[in-house]
């Protein structure tokens, strides 16, 4: 009887050994980096050898878009579209930061009040990553002038004013990575495994 029992324990441990090394090996078909047998994917650096899943671009819930009660609506978006949250922060942004940010723009008849709006509120500013996350990020806030923006889009769907469209995103692979340095410090920055990249990142 007990060698009976100790057979059948030997044969129950061999399947679970053989069952645990399938999982690395069907993450590392997939383009990651195997981990540790029993570690979990959430919370891990991710290691992913597809270079442009890692495409990160910067979102910004303009100061109407927050008093507006906006912020969870356009989070939503980008988090179902299958794009992974890498930063995220609540601020009070400075003159000294915006001039920065909108440097290109200085000369511009409408600057002083872009200037005003943007410091009028606090404003969400988000680091979204994902497989070509910059163009796509464009397409889904939106044309500037709300007013010619497709329905479906944030500034279509939130907004009918070029003065008053809620949301920024950067528009080149350069600018979102000059963006990102301007409003983000490195550390406040996450790279971490999502449990469903396989599904949403796999090219
Ligand atoms: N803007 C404005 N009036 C204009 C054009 C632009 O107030 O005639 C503001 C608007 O908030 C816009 C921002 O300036 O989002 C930056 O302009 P840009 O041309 O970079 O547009 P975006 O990249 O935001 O679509
Ligand atoms: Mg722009």
């Amino acid at each position: 009887m007990v060698l009976l029992q100790r057979c059948v324990f030997k044969r129950v441990l061999q399947q679970f050994y053989s069952g645990n090394q399938r999982h690395p090996k069907s993450l590392l078909s997939a383009g990651f980096t195997a981990l540790p047998a029993g570690a979990g994917a959430a919370g891990r650096r991710s290691q992913a050898t597809i270079p442009d899943i890692r495409e990160r671009t910067l979102i910004a819930v303009k100061p109407d878009g927050v008093q507006r009660r906006l912020v969870g609506q356009i989070m939503q978006r980008f988090e179902q579209r299958g794009f992974k949250l890498v930063g995220l922060k609540m601020l009070q942004v400075s003159d000294d930061l915006l001039a920065q940010h909108y440097c290109e723009l200085r000369t511009k008849p409408f600057y002083p009040r872009l200037l005003h709006y943007m410091t009028s509120g606090p404003v969400v500013v988000m680091v979204w990553e994902g497989h070509k996350v910059v163009q796509a990020s464009r397409t889904m806030v939106g044309h500037t002038n709300p007013a010619e923006a497709q329905a479906g889009t944030v500034r279509g769907d939130f907004s009918f004013h070029v003065s008053r469209n809620v949301v920024h995103a950067s528009d080149s692979l350069e600018g979102a990575q000059r963006e990102i340095q301007l409003w983000f410090q490195k550390k406040e920055i996450l790279s971490w495994d999502s449990c469903d990249q396989t599904f949403t990142c796999e090219v």
